[in-house]
């Protein structure tokens, strides 16, 4: 396909501007507990219940390292195709925030547990490889409530130490819509790996999104911005587009782009200034001298590859070489685990061709249009192979099996159930539908006339009557060829 059709520039009188993004990923571990404490790290529970005394940053306090979660980061890290590395370091990265009681959060800074890695995206335009930079363990700081009394601001610890992922990419990205299949992408491998829920709306997942902007065909990359803490992909897109917007703006009038951070109110589409951009020593981060450094064996990421899931790049492979599925279908199928389980159910005993389109034309209106997710679905596996097998078998026709479909999706009846209760039948009974035929010719003798005379267009309506006169139910086949056959009979009587 024409790769230019698809490229994102800022257009403007004098030039184009090539857009350049990185992604600083911030991905909740899934984990019962914290990355140093026991307490729960469950969504939704009331304020400062779920906060120990490690969380809470009482003196004295040790904080003993989660080894699942460890576990979590480098199977992100192996579902990314990076490095990992035997020895990481957690240091402490100072600062004062009244989220943040001990003062520094325990993060990874030089010795990341994941180094190197990359991820295949797939755009209209080809695949696009896009690298990560490394991947580092860190605590989740509490959460500032603002908005609860005018005159106070709360804090509630439950966020407090929970285990966060940061993903970090190289400035490979170019557009928008790519930093959304690339988010989605990311959230595609750990949903799988089971390491990270990606719920968005629970703030699982957000990012970081650092934006410049460079003219066409320059090398050179330019000063940057950071947009803090983007939570959803919508956001994420509308934030860049405006930000690459406001830089052109001041290049082209010949001022300088500051390197700062920036919040995006998406209420008003625009950024804003938060703080000019923080060095590293400012943070003064050293290492932790309350945990050892992280050493790691090699037999021990053996044991985790061994036991990786199928991944959905592989599972992407084998749709298109076992199930002749198109490029785009697999994607479809394979971008959620459970649709992939879901159309490797309904195939164990069902036409591979007319699963994968009932599920991704019927099926996924169905679930968009009541905003379910697949493994809530209303047609189970089962009863979409049964309905599938009806089309097959010449039971029912693609006509009436839509209806029937959609008496499932109120009842979450079997198909076969609803076709005998309400006598949907195929007809195909070449007696019963040879009297049908006849009988819609002979009462239509006059159109009969002018097909004989050559107009063809007729045929379209002898069908159409004869469908209507069996309720749409008469084998479609079989009535074509009756039809054919009568009406040469006819002409040649
Ligand atoms: P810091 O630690 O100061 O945030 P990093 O080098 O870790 O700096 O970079 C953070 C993110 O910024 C990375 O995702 C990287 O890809 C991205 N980035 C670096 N340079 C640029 C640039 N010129 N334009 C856009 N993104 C950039
Ligand atoms: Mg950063």
């Amino acid at each position: 396909m024409d790769k230019e059709k698809f490229d994102y520039y800022i257009k403007t009188e004098k030039n184009n501007w090539e857009v350049v993004i990185g992604l600083e990923v911030h991905a909740q571990v899934i984990s019962a507990s914290k990355l140093f404490s026991g307490s729960s790290t469950k969504f939704g529970a009331k304020p400062n219940t779920q906060v120990s005394l490690v969380d809470s940053a009482f003196p004295g306090m040790l904080p003993v390292v989660n080894q699942y979660c460890i576990e979590q980061a480098i199977k992100t890290g192996l579902g990314l195709n990076a490095k990992i590395n035997l020895l990481s370091i957690f240091d402490r990265k100072n600062y004062f925030y009244a989220d943040l009681p001990a003062g520094y959060q325990i993060s990874q800074y030089k010795n990341p547990i994941v180094g190197e890695g990359e991820v295949t995206l797939d755009m209209p335009y080809g695949s696009k490889k896009v690298r990560i930079e490394r991947l580092h363990l860190e605590q989740d700081a509490g959460k500032s409530i603002h908005d609860m009394s005018p005159d106070n601001t709360f804090v509630d610890l439950n966020r407090s130490g929970v285990a966060l992922m940061e993903i970090v990419s190289k400035p490979d990205l170019r557009s928008p819509s790519e930093v959304n299949t690339y988010v989605k992408k990311l959230r595609t491998i750990m949903r799988y790996l089971g390491t990270c829920d990606g719920n968005m709306q629970e703030g699982s997942l957000r990012a970081d999104v650092n934006v410049s902007v460079r003219k066409k065909g320059e090398k050179k990359f330019g000063t940057r911005c950071e947009i803090k803490n983007v939570n959803s992909i919508k956001f994420m897109e509308m934030a860049i587009d405006t930000e690459a917007k406001r830089q052109v703006e001041l290049l082209e009038s010949g001022k300088n782009i500051e390197q700062e951070t920036r919040l995006f109110d998406t209420k008003k589409n625009e950024t804003r200034s938060m703080r000019s951009k923080e060095e590293a020593h400012d943070y003064r981060y050293f290492p932790d001298p309350d945990l050892l450094p992280l050493e790691i064996e090699h037999s021990y990421i053996e044991k985790l590859k061994k036991n990786l899931p199928e991944l959905p790049d592989q599972k992407k492979k084998r749709f298109i070489k076992k199930f002749k599925l198109t490029p785009y279908e697999a994607n479809v199928l394979v971008s959620e685990a459970d649709t992939s389980k879901y159309f490797e159910e309904v195939i164990k005993d069902a036409d591979i061709k007319l699963a994968k389109n009932w599920i991704i034309v019927e099926l996924f209106a169905v679930l968009n249009k009541k905003n379910l997710d697949i493994k809530d679905s209303p047609v189970s596996p089962k009863n979409l192979s049964s309905l599938i097998n009806a089309i097959s078998s010449g039971e029912i026709s693609g006509k009436i099996a839509k209806k029937v479909f959609e008496m499932m999706v109120e009842s979450g009846d079997e198909p076969s159930k609803i076709i005998k209760e309400k006598g949907l039948k195929q007809q195909s009974d070449p007696k019963e539908l040879e009297k049908i035929v006849l009988k819609v010719l002979e009462s239509n003798s006059d159109k009969v006339s002018q097909y004989k005379s050559g107009k063809e267009k007729l045929y379209g309506f002898f069908i159409g009557e004869i469908m209507k006169a069996s309720s749409g139910k008469a084998n479609p086949k079989l009535v074509n060829d009756i039809l054919k056959e009568k009406l040469k009979n006819d002409q040649k009587s």
